[in-house]
């Protein structure tokens, strides 16, 4: 695993946490994206070198907006950046982590991902990324 990719917060409205997160950085939103397949709208900031990325649920049965009526908004996963997803994945597994996605799925901001189940890794989600190139 190579450094942090960003980290992903969950919230209840974009267009509320949007402006927070503009004033907190003093800067720009630079991408908004919705991956309808995960049910979320997101949202990417840079600090610095390190990235931010918020998530609001785009449907009740959304993961996201799940995470939020059990637990509220807050901190929803870390994401590391890796070279080889599918090689990871399988480390991993032989490690005895629980991954949620054996095959890696398309996410936001042109990545490969798969995640580890938090009951593995002492209540943290993990999101492995891989760019996808073009
Ligand atoms: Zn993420």
């Amino acid at each position: 695993m190579n450094k942090i990719e960003h980290i992903g917060i969950a919230v209840k409205d974009l267009d509320v946490s949007t402006p927070l997160f503009e004033k907190l950085f003093g800067s720009a939103c630079y991408k908004t994206e919705e991956v309808a397949s995960e049910g979320v709208k997101t949202a990417f900031f840079k600090t610095g070198p390190n990235k931010i990325e918020l998530l609001e649920g785009i449907s009740e049965d959304s993961p996201i907006s799940k995470f939020i009526a059990k637990k509220g908004e807050g901190i929803h996963h870390i994401a590391f950046d890796v070279t080889d997803i599918e090689a990871e994945i399988k480390r991993l597994k032989a490690e005895g982590f629980v991954v949620l996605n054996e095959t890696p799925k398309k996410g936001a901001d042109n990545k490969w991902v798969a995640f580890l189940h938090p009951k593995g890794t002492n209540g943290v989600l993990i999101e492995l990324c891989q760019e996808r190139g073009e």
